[in-house]
This record gives C-alpha cells, structure tokens and sequence, in this order.
C-alpha cells in the first residue's frame, strides 16, 4: 500500500490530502473537509487532468497578445504539448472571448478558447 500527500485544489481552503493507494486504486482519503477533496484526489491519483492557459499572437488587433485557455480539462501528461503546440499561432482581430482558436486540441476533444476580447485597431 502506498500513500500520497496532496493539497486540494478545489477551494482556497487548500485541504491537506492523505490518500491511500493499493495497486494504483483509491481505497481511502482523509483530511479533505467536504466531498470535492474526495473527488479530487481521485482524479489526481488515476486521471490527472488540468485547464492549460497561455497566449497567442494578434495581427491587426488593438494588442499583440491573445490569452487563451482549454475550455476543459486535459490530461496533464499532455500540458506541455499543448502550450507547444500553440507556438506560432496568429490569429486576425476581431476576436470575440470564448472564440475557438484550436478545436480538439491534440485529440483531446478539447478546444482551445479566447479568454477575452480584442477589437481591432
Ligand atoms: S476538500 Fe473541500 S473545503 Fe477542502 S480545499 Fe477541497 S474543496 Fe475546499
């Protein structure tokens, strides 16, 4: 059996997380002080998933920098492709927030959204 420590992201509470773990599989986790600390370190110990923000370029937009997100989570394990693979994006103003910028990023069945709007200059 093993046990994993872990800070519960779910509120700004940041409960203290013990889990017990048999063969990859929950069996128990305590210090969480409502049911979305059980939940969380469910998911954290067998399906790590994360929102991933970063930006892209503008052309002819009011700014040169478009903040972007993943409308959901995706597996952590593909965090760093992702944000790679928004590199040398450029997208043309006027962008609307919650615009699709990427659909299905990386198979994931995610798209990458706009977080704000930029009228153009
Ligand atoms: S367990 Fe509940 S109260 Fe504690 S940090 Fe998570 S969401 Fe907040």
């Amino acid at each position: 059996m093993k046990t994993r420590s872990l800070t519960c992201i779910g509120c700004p509470m940041g409960c203290p997380l013990k889990v017990e773990l048999n063969n990859g599989k929950v069996l128990k986790v305590t210090g969480n002080s409502c049911p979305i600390g059980i939940e969380y370190a469910k998911k954290e110990c067998t399906n790590p998933k994360r929102i991933v923000t970063s930006s892209v370029f503008v052309e002819e937009g009011e700014v040169d920098i478009l903040p972007v997100k993943t409308k959901e989570d995706i597996p952590k394990n593909k965090i760093f492709d992702c944000i790679k693979s928004l590199k040398g994006i450029v997208v043309k103003a006027p962008v609307e927030i919650g615009d699709i910028i990427v659909k299905d990023v990386l198979g994931t069945g995610v798209d990458i959204i706009a977080t704000r709007s930029i009228h153009k200059k």
